[in-house]
């Protein structure tokens, strides 16, 4: 999609820093980071959030969290503990409606979330 920024970051037309890239997926450092790391996991394929998914996407989900853990090992925050996080609707705080996981260390989370 043209007027989606994940997307041109994805066709390498908008500057980001990839942190991990295959055929399926990217992940990149958020912009305005809330953790000391912050990366954004991604299908290549557009879709606005998890009310999209189908059942043929049940592969790509696993991958991306399959993903999301080994970011978290190679990133050294798999023992101090991890967050994946997507929200889905403005609602609950989606600001891009690109389908993303948020995966945020390197700090103490409180449960509740805000
Ligand atoms: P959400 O609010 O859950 O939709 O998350 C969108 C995230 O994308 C926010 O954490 C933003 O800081 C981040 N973001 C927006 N634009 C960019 C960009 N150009 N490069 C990297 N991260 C971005």
């Amino acid at each position: 999609m043209e007027d989606c920024i994940f997307c041109r970051i994805i066709k390498g037309k908008m500057e980001a820093e990839k942190v991990y890239e295959d055929d399926q997926i990217i992940a990149i450092r958020d912009i305005a980071p809330v953790a000391p790391l912050h990366l954004l996991i991604m299908p290549k394929k557009h879709m606005v959030n998890t009310l999209d998914l189908t059942t043929d996407d049940g592969p790509l989900m696993g991958h991306i969290f399959q993903v999301a853990a080994r970011l978290a090992r190679e990133n050294g925050v798999d023992g101090s503990g991890f967050r994946v996080v997507c929200n889905n609707n403005a609602g609950a705080g989606q600001s891009v409606f690109h389908l993303h996981f948020h995966l945020l260390g390197g700090r103490k989370f409180h449960w509740p979330p805000g």
